[in-house]
């Protein structure tokens, strides 16, 4: 017979481990609370930005980070394959500007240990950036140009791995309300708050910013926390723009359906995802100095989202030691729609007794606060 997997959280983690386990054999149930990608996963910007989004030294989060990366092109191959759906995955590559000629220092700092990964990013000029980028801003001095970073249209990738993941015969229940593991020791079950139970032999937790509710249930610290991102969205009409544009402060993503994503601010306000005036205000006013045409236009549209924060900014991926079928995928912050392809498929390495390398093990370890 085959093992039974359930996931818990149908974002797209749970989402992408579920597709990965599938189509390796594995008979998967995913139990979703509300629906599946409607929480941090569909407000995602999307980009596949590890160079862009780490600025400092190298560690073992950049290293995954850049392994799913260089996975994606493959993987969302697969998805789209088991899918049918497209969801407008664009190697656009990537600028990283800056406004004074004093930070093109840290730009050489930063692309010397990125080189040591195989990066062919280089530093281009002004003049150069003109052509890249015509309506940059005349403020920009220089910026790192990464051919490697792409980007994928977030709400529609979580609805092309849902639709892979059917296609694959996983069982997927949504709007089940908050899911609770009564019994893991011996035997896994787990109840919804009608009281409907699910069994299976192995539990994989992927339950985002709601990860830490469960620190009672497995008697572990989960130091997982929501950080509220909002962000919003431009219409683009004539102006043009070729590549994901980041600063210090923020970052601009050009979409193939004619939209321009602004992102994105990070608070603490507790579960809640309102817009505020001023967390918009902020991104308009900061992303704006990169491409001065948005100062005539105003977002059509704002949201926001819960990023999954750990303790020491690394997911929490692996077992339990003393009960390895309990299985930890959370806690990917900013990156998560990047990890979703590495994660997958180090979920399914773990089940399927293959493992991590110890390195990512050691790093990632979910009881490493315990
Ligand atoms: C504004 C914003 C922009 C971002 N931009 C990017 C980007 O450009 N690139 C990138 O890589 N990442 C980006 N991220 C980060 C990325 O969105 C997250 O890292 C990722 O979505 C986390 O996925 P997840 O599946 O862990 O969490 P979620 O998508 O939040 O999914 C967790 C799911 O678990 C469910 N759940 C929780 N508890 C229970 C329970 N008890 N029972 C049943 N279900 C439960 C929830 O309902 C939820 O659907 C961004 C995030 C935000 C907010």
């Amino acid at each position: 017979m085959k093992e039974h997997i359930v996931v818990l959280g149908g974002g797209v983690i749970g989402l992408a481990t579920a597709f990965s386990l599938s189509r390796r054999g594995y008979e998967v149930t995913i139990l979703e609370k509300t629906t599946c990608g409607g929480q941090a996963s569909g407000a995602a910007a999307g980009m596949l930005a590890p160079y862009s989004e780490i600025s400092e030294d190298p560690d073992p989060f950049f290293t995954f980070c850049l392994s799913s990366l260089r996975m994606f092109k493959e993987w969302q191959q697969d998805v789209k394959h088991a899918s049918g759906i497209d969801f407008e995955y664009t190697e656009s590559g990537s600028l990283h500007v800056v406004y004074h000629e004093s930070d093109i220092l840290a730009l050489e700092s930063r692309i010397a240990w990125q080189k040591q990964f195989g990066s062919e990013a280089e530093i281009v000029d002004h003049n150069r950036l003109k052509a890249l980028e015509p309506n940059l801003s005349d403020d920009v001095v220089a910026a790192i140009h990464s051919n490697e970073e792409s980007h994928v249209f977030a709400p529609d990738y979580v609805i092309a791995l849902k639709t892979a993941c059917e296609n694959n015969g996983v069982n997927i229940y949504e709007n089940t309300g908050s899911i609770t593991v009564e019994s893991w020791i011996s035997s896994l079950v787990l109840k919804t708050e009608e009281g409907a139970s699910f069994t299976g032999d192995r539990l994989v937790i992927c339950s985002g910013a709601w990860s830490n509710e469960l620190e009672e249930t497995f008697d572990i610290r989960i130091p997982v926390f929501p950080i509220r991102g909002q962000i919003c969205a431009y219409e683009l009409g004539q102006e043009k723009v070729n590549h994901i544009l980041t600063s210090s402060q923020g970052y601009l993503v050009p979409k193939e359906n004619g939209t321009l994503v602004n992102g994105a601010s990070e608070d603490i306000a507790g579960f809640s995802t309102t817009v505020t005036e001023k967390g918009i205000s902020r991104l308009v006013n900061w992303n704006k100095r990169m491409l001065p045409f948005l100062e005539r236009k105003t977002p059509f549209h704002t949201w926001a989202g819960l990023r999954p924060a750990t303790q020491d900014g690394f997911p929490l991926l692996g077992s339990l030691e003393e009960h390895p079928h309990i299985i930890f995928a959370t806690g990917h912050y900013r990156n998560g729609i990047l990890l979703s392809a590495k994660t997958g498929e180090a979920v399914a390495d773990i089940v399927s007794g293959t493992g991590l390398d110890p390195e990512t093990a050691r790093a990632f370890h979910p009881e490493r606060f315990s």
